[in-house]
């Protein structure tokens, strides 16, 4: 298979390949702890392996991406998490008890956690490998067999991954297609047993639609506007360090990135100025700096461009951190966007990029109310220390996932669900919670040999009418 196949080539691999897991799923059954456990063994050493293929395959894709940022966001992450479902599935495959009511006894009930078969994965090109890799190690965990469509915006990493995975797992069990909308669109129209989806909000909609044709279940994790909400007795330069990580990993090419900061009226100077700071810091060369990542594609490069510009048309201030590499290299240097209003485009689209717009609130409860006005975001980020202002926001607000203190850092705790709500997606991986969301939770009753069922047999009685009435009182 080289790189360069059609559509109808890819379309055509896709259905044999779901054909093929599937019957092999049935023939073989659900696989042993054991056997779960070594592929996801498999799975890590060919990572572990082939690091450095994988580092300079993103960079490749993305024009520019530091080695450190791709072990840091993508590759330790997805050890960490192999890790994590290696000690605990064995535990979550066991059946659980469930209560019986004495009427019913000695009869025994049960929930068996069976794997549903076959998983679709459609990735996104912003963390090419994890995006990948996290939903199929927890489909194994789970049981199942999976086919994978990573982006057609990083053919580099896309091929490594197809190259790596073949190598490893037979297609009957884990089987990539490449290619990009056309074959999306006919991977999310396939009768999977369940479709995990990452990607944006708009490409989700027509997943989903394209999937309830078959009724197939999808997993939805899309993207948003993402607030950090600094609360006022914040400690505003570790907010702002905080910030300029999550805002600036990956260019704020990250799903979780900080999308725009609310800051107290008497603090934002302060954050602006210590934003700012850390920027320099982080990327001493400014835009040229090693260590900082290029846009994706030209496409977004100009997309995040019109952003500021839009914004800076309609009475934004913009404060350019440093100067910008140039299209060349799609080196887009940070900037921070003040005076911004809900007519700029910047405050309606995810921004996807190095722009930070910061905005001002009087009381935390504005704050809450500009949030809630919003679609439900993937993140929230509360900066503060006073526990009734922390528990306002946690309970006000209805969001994905919340880090309290910091930013990006709920998506590396391993044991919580990650996922979105609302806009922002559907369902949620990660955790006891992924294992659950690609299980089928079977119940199962026992009936035992002496049971009271005959009072309810016809024909009915006066009898009947006395069960019937204690059992409606
Ligand atoms: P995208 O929606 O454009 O593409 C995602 C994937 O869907 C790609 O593999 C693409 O080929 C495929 N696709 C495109 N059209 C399709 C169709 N009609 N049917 C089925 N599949 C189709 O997203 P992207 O630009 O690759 O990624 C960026 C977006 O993803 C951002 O919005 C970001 O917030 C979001 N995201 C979310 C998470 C999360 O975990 N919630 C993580 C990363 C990115």
């Amino acid at each position: 298979m080289t790189a360069h196949v059609s559509v109808k080539d890819e379309g055509f691999l896709l259905t044999g390949f779901l054909s093929k897991q599937r019957a092999a799923f049935l023939n073989d059954g659900p696989p042993s702890a054991a056997a779960r456990r070594a592929d996801l063994l498999k799975l890590k050493h060919a990572l572990v392996k082939r690091r450095t293929a994988f580092e300079a395959a993103v960079s490749k894709d993305f024009g520019y991406r530091s080695a450190y940022e791709t072990r840091i966001m993508e590759i330790t992450p997805v050890i960490q998490m192999i890790n994590y479902l290696r000690s605990n599935l064995t535990k979550w495959m066991r059946p659980e008890r469930r209560r019986v009511a004495l009427h019913f006894r000695p009869g025994r009930t049960r929930v068996i956690y069976q794997p549903l078969g076959v998983i679709g994965i459609i990735s996104p090109w912003n963390y090419p490998i994890s995006l990948a890799l996290t939903p199929l190690a927890t489909a194994i965990a789970a049981g199942n067999r999976a086919i994978l469509k990573p982006s057609e915006l990083t053919p580099a990493t896309s091929e490594l991954l197809r190259s790596v995975l073949r190598e490893i797992f037979p297609e009957e069990q884990v089987a990539v297609v490449t290619g990009g909308p056309e074959i999306g669109a006919a991977f999310a129209r396939l009768p999977f047993d369940h479709l995990v989806f990452t990607g944006s909000t708009s490409v989700g909609r027509s997943v989903m639609k394209e999937a309830a044709d078959n009724l197939v279940p999808v997993t939805l994790e899309l993207g948003g506007k993402s607030p950090v909400l600094i609360g006022p007795d914040a400690d505003i330069e570790a907010a702002a360090t905080s910030v300029a990580f999550g805002k600036l990993a990956n260019s704020g090419q990250t799903c979780i990135a900080p999308d725009y900061v609310l800051v107290p009226e008497k603090d934002a100077a302060a954050f602006v100025a210590s934003f700012d700071a850390t920027a320099r810091k982080f990327y001493p060369q400014g835009a040229a700096d090693r260590n900082y990542s290029s846009i994706i594609n030209a496409k977004h490069y100009n997309r995040v461009l019109k952003l500021i510009d839009d914004a800076k048309q309609k009475g934004a201030k913009v404060i350019e951190v440093a100067d910008n590499g140039g299209a060349e290299t799609r080196k887009l240097a940070p900037v921070i966007v003040l005076n911004v209003t809900d007519d700029m485009a910047i405050m309606q689209q995810e921004i996807f990029g190095p722009a930070l717009p910061v905005m001002t609130y009087r009381t935390i409860d504005d704050a809450i109310g500009y949030i809630n006005r919003k679609p439900r975001p993937l993140a929230l980020y509360y900066f503060g220390q006073n526990g009734e202002d922390r528990q306002k926001v946690l309970t006000r607000t209805t969001s994905g996932n919340v880090t309290v203190n910091d930013t990006l850092m709920h998506y590396v705790q391993n044991d919580i669900p990650f996922g979105g709500i609302g806009m922002s997606g559907m369902g949620a991986y990660h955790g006891h919670e992924g294992f659950k969301s690609l299980s089928h939770a079977k119940g199962v009753f026992e009936q035992s040999r002496w049971n009271l069922g005959w009072l309810l047999h016809p024909p009915f009685s006066k009898t009947t009418d006395v069960v019937i009435r204690y059992f409606q009182r």
